[in-house]
């Protein structure tokens, strides 16, 4: 899975379509369920939405191979079938989809001004829905094997690891999840946590705990990955006896956590002290006419359905503000 924007669109690919307005009413920023969620608000409203989808369509969704949580699926849905879904629906009522990354913002001027790799935005408003993004390691050998052997995402790379070995980094709700989804494929999936209770929810503790794939090496962290040109391993350390050793897994998956998308609103927004957008309980921010909603404005919950929820808000909100504007 690529956590950088690698694929620049070409000039003509991110240019504004035939008639697009000089000022936008609403420039939504991210392509996850929050994002389309207020496109559909946004565009059932008449504003005309232009969402800025980002590198990661469909968001954190996307990256979940089913949803057994999300309101009116009780047969589950996968993560990408929803994500389509909300698109499609935000496309139907008028969102025009931009295939770029906003890469700063000027919230001090009116209209606000976004600028992509592509071409600079006017906006009366925006929504900010950049999500959030896996948190890494950072340890030796992590660089390295990105892509050869570690990955952030169990749904999309699993595949490659039928009958091997795996581990899975973390004890939250994801490392559960997503090691469950991977015992399904791979011969023995291994979840390293560095306490000796998980975080994830008592029902995913009993499914794991019950697979007889999945073993769980307790009070445990780890200090390099190992390999050649694939990853071969991993050097672990045992923080109560602070014994090392190593385990030999033919792939890595980490799991501890995410970081909000929040980087070129610095200075321009307040943040938290974990960088996550601060809002009121309108999705408002601190700037009049900018909102924020889904994982990038919370770390508590991270759920498609709370991002949808705040995405929605977020829309209903923006056109409030705007038609306050033309009072
Ligand atoms: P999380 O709940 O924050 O869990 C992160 C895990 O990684 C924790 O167990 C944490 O250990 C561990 N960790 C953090 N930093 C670490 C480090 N440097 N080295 C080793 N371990 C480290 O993150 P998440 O599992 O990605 O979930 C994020 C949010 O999405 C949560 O709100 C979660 O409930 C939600 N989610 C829900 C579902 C679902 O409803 N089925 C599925 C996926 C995610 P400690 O426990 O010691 O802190």
């Amino acid at each position: 899975m690529e956590l950088e924007f690698s694929l620049r669109p070409t000039a003509e690919e991110s240019a504004p379509e035939e008639g697009a307005p000089e000022v936008e009413n609403v420039v939504i920023l991210g392509g996850g369920i929050a994002g389309f969620t207020a496109a559909i608000y946004a565009g059932r409203s008449g504003l005309n939405p232009l969402v800025i989808v980002g590198n990661a369509l469909g968001g954190q969704a996307a990256m979940t191979e089913a949803m057994e949580n999300y309101p009116g699926f009780p047969d589950g849905i996968g993560g990408v079938d929803l994500a389509e879904l909300v698109q499609k629906q935000a496309v139907k009522f008028g969102a025009r989809l931009e295939h770029d990354l906003a890469i700063e913002v000027d919230f001090s001027v009116r209209p606000f001004v976004v600028k992509t790799y592509g071409r600079t935005i006017k906006a009366r408003t925006v929504i900010i829905a950049t999500g959030a993004t896996p948190r890494r390691l950072f340890v030796p050998g992590e660089d390295k094997f990105i892509g050869r052997g570690i990955s952030f995402c169990a749904t999309c790379d699993g595949y490659f690891y039928r009958d091997k070995t795996v581990a899975v980094i973390g004890g939250g709700n994801s490392a559960l999840d997503e090691g469950l989804y991977l015992a399904r494929l791979a011969k023995q999936v291994y979840v390293i946590h560095r306490r000796d209770q998980l975080r994830a929810e008592k029902i995913l503790q009993e499914r794991a705990f019950r697979n007889p794939k999945m073993s769980f090496i307790w009070n445990t962290v780890v200090e390099e990955v190992l390999g050649e040109d694939h990853v071969t391993g991993l050097k672990l350390r045992n923080v109560k006896t602070g014994e090392v050793s190593v385990l030999p897994v033919d792939g890595v998956f980490e799991y501890i956590g995410m970081q909000p998308n929040t980087e070129i609103f610095r200075g321009q927004i307040e943040l938290d002290a974990n960088g996550y957008i601060i809002t009121d309980k309108r999705q408002h921010t601190n700037i009049e006419g900018v909102f924020a909603a889904g994982d990038v404005q919370s770390p508590d919950f991270q759920q498609a359905v709370i991002a949808a929820g705040t995405g929605a808000a977020a829309a209903i909100e923006a056109e409030r503000y705007l038609a306050k504007l033309e009072e």
